[in-house]
């Protein structure tokens, strides 16, 4: 009511978003609404609707006449600034584009990967590290990420393990709510602070085998209880938008999925913001078997709440005459575009469209010493010390010979890791200039071996693994003359990520048969793990003496690595994720249930389901990590105030030498119940920093939240009964006791 008819989006301050909103709508067309569903890629040519036909001289013809209302991968200040303009200013109603970016672990400056900052259970700094990330998106015209990516997994055969938080629900749901307040910030409207996107909805980290994009057939109780809560969590801290996946649940593909989109996030969860298809995934349900072609596509799509079509130009193409066959419902289009065009408004694009378009924010926060510091201190708080005998580590600072071996030693891309799209490549500090500047060591390199063939660029290649073995020579001489060995050795930043699933799970290539070689002349070996999900390693276990598990770091990765090497800062890392002693042991993970025969003894066991040629037992369990000091548990105590509320306390003393921080970790059992429960759930952390002697003691209360369960028609309940609660220092917990509630 109150807009100016020649500038209609120019709707005044004092109204509501939501009136805005429903003001908008009122005036638009069809096609301008369809728009709105619809974005584009900015790789290639904005013509439409498919990039084969692009045609340069139609060159973002389709955004004038208002058929886009975003686009992904336009970045940098001026090429946002022009779509922008050509969507304000050339299109009858002027209305902004939302810009989004994958903006995983940073922009151009790299956190470490999802699954390592993990690896911190430190949630005010991964929450601080998605606020830098967002700060530089934002600084170069990016408003919208497309993170977090909360799917848990339990297979390390998946390569998107990287991207997330790893296999355990309740510290997955902390970290995710972590990072969508690190990105949106509280006040989305400011220009540093980007809309988050809970991603892949829902159950894309269950693919079978572990391999990319494959069907994933769940039951109720897991969906419940471990897919569905992170992303629960993410509504909750008023995630803005959420995006679906390429994999089908249970017969249907989650993009033409009802019951996922309108039924549990939009219906029962009151989601209000939009969701985003993944790249093409509205035209993969034709292959999925799902759809018939395009336009039945789109009518899935749509009437199954899918609001924005990203890559599959099925909306743009079809939704139109969908509508018009009555095949869509015009309420179903409104009920799209208003939570698109709400999100816009929140982000304050409507007041002004080019916020995120100050060239000189741009230069000066890209690269800038803030993000850098906040970057290297996430690195540090990643590293997770898997191994320390005979106090290899830390290094001496000064009179040591050390040979650097490894491809991944001055390797300065792969620290980078996967989703490192808007970085360049070779920006990383490697390992060998981390451990450079302590000049009082002597200090050689060798590669020894690559990782990979040379030349993968985006390798989809079935093997990319090297065999060449002619600088091994080189590598053992130096290894012999030396005090001790740094190896970094794991996978190339080409080895974990999107479709980089792995059926062997070891060392690839040439490095295990490395790794021996120089162990053959020099047994004092400290392995670096630069990876992107968890490895099996089990001959490493057994013989190197102590193991370093670094991931991919990011930009500042030389450095966090040297400082854990020489002491300057004491690792606390633990893993988010179990380390297999084999593939074969996969899908494993610590909160399991019982079969029904346990032995009589170790009531935890799984005696007679066993292989009869590996152990049950992980090679390095969920939430294991050490540090250069040690620590004690004792005092466990349980008061039980009423169902809802229990009360766990305990005493934590640092009884090593030097400070340090702990992560106490609290599990609980509900040892009977109306739906099987896991033999261990995680339910509480702390990190705790002590001096060396100091003791703490440390109150965790469990809630209803904590004691509670979906049961298999979707309630959450609590139910009373006997209960167990387990406190450590990782899921093999040293102190246990009983209660009832
Ligand atoms: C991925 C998404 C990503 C999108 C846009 C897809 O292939 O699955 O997670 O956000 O591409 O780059």
């Amino acid at each position: 009511k109150q807009q100016d008819q020649a500038n209609p989006t120019n709707i005044s301050e004092d109204i509501s978003i939501e009136n805005k909103v429903d003001s908008l709508l009122s005036i638009m067309t069809l096609e301008e609404k369809i728009g709105q569903m619809n974005q584009y890629n900015g790789f290639w040519d904005v013509t439409g609707p498919t990039p084969e036909n692009g045609d340069a001289a139609k060159k973002y013809e389709h955004l004038r006449k208002g058929y886009v209302g975003s686009m992904l991968n336009v970045t940098g200040v001026e090429n946002v600034r022009t779509v922008q303009k050509i969507a304000v200013e050339e299109t009858r109603l002027g209305i902004p584009l939302i810009i989004g970016f994958d903006v995983i672990h940073g922009y151009k400056t790299l956190s470490p990967i999802p699954l390592a900052e993990a690896a911190s259970w430190d949630l005010q700094a991964i929450k601080k590290s998605a606020e830098v990330a967002a700060l530089e998106a934002s600084a170069a015209g990016i408003n919208w990420t497309f993170a977090p990516m909360v799917d848990i997994s339990r297979d390390a055969r998946w390569g998107r393990v990287m991207e997330g938080a790893g296999e355990d629900t309740f510290l997955g749901s902390k970290i995710a709510v972590a990072r969508v307040e690190g990105f949106q910030g509280d006040d989305l409207s400011t220009h540093n602070t980007i809309a988050a996107c809970a991603k892949h909805w829902a159950g894309y980290g269950f693919a079978e085998s572990g391999k990319d994009y494959n069907t994933v057939d769940v039951g109720t109780s897991t969906l419940n209880n471990i897919i569905f809560p992170p992303f629960k969590a993410t509504v909750d801290a008023g995630v803005r938008t959420f995006m679906n996946s390429f994999n089908e649940l249970n017969g249907i593909p989650a993009t033409g999925n009802a019951y996922l989109q309108r039924y549990v996030l939009k219906g029962s969860w009151e989601f209000d913001g939009f969701v985003v298809s993944d790249w093409g995934s509205m035209s993969e349900m034709i292959a999925h078997g799902y759809a018939e072609n395009k336009k039945h596509a789109a009518e899935l799509s749509a009437n199954a709440g899918s609001d924005m079509d990203m890559e599959s130009y099925a909306y743009v193409a079809e939704l139109a005459n969908l509508v018009n066959e009555g095949k869509v419902s015009e309420a179903h289009i409104n009920d799209a575009v208003k939570r698109i065009l709400r999100v816009k408004f929140e982000l304050g694009l409507f007041d002004d469209p080019y916020k995120y378009c100050d060239a000189s924010r741009e230069k000066e926060v890209t690269g800038s010493q803030e993000i850098h510091d906040a970057v290297l201190e996430m690195a540090k708080k990643s590293i997770v010390l898997l191994k320390n005998e005979n106090n290899t580590l830390p290094l001496k600072k000064e009179g040591q010979k050390i040979a650097l071996i490894g491809a991944l030693a001055d390797d300065k891309t792969s620290p980078l890791g996967s989703w490192r799209i808007g970085a360049e490549d070779g920006t990383a500090i490697s390992v060998l200039e981390g451990m450079q500047q302590y000049k009082n060591n002597q200090l050689t390199f060798a590669k020894g071996a690559n990782v990979i063939t040379g030349g993968a660029s985006f390798p989809f290649e079935l093997n990319i693994n090297t065999n060449d073995k002619s600088e091994f020579s080189k590598a053992i001489n130096t290894a012999k003359n030396a005090d001790v060995v740094v190896m970094v050795l794991g996978e190339h930043a080409f080895q974990s990520g999107e479709a980089r699933s792995r059926a062997l799970l070891g060392l690839p290539g040439v490095q295990q048969e490395l790794l021996e070689a120089v162990y053959a002349v020099n047994k004092n070996i400290v392995l670096v793990l630069n990876n992107g999900r968890p490895l099996t390693i089990p001959w490493a276990d057994a013989h190197i003496p102590a193991i370093v598990e670094a991931w991919h770091l990011g930009t500042q990765s030389g450095n966090a690595i040297a400082q854990v090497l020489y002491g300057d800062y004491n690792p606390s890392g633990k893993l988010p994720m179990t380390f297999p002693r084999s593939v074969g042991q996969l899908p494993i993970y610590y909160n399991f249930k019982n079969t029904g025969r346990p032995s009589a003894n170790e009531p935890n066991s799984v005696f007679w389901s066993h292989y009869t040629d590996e152990s049950n037992t992980p090679l390095y369990p969920f939430g294991h990590g050490l540090s250069y000091t040690t620590f004690q548990y004792s005092n466990l105590h349980v008061n039980v105030v009423n169902t809802n509320t229990v009360e766990v306390s305990f005493s934590l003393k640092n009884t090593g030498s030097a400070k340090g921080k702990e992560v106490a970790q609290l599990y609980i059992r509900d040892l009977f119940a109306s739906v099987t429960r896991p033999v261990k759930e995680l339910k509480g952390f702390e990190l705790v920093a002590l001096e060396s002697g100091e003791t703490k003691q440390i109150t965790i209360t469990l809630t209803e939240d904590e004691l509670g369960f979906y049961n298999n028609t979707g309630e959450f309940v609590v139910e009373p009964g006997d209960f167990m609660v387990f406190v450590g220092g990782s899921s093999n917990t040293v102190l246990e006791k009983k209660f009832k509630l």
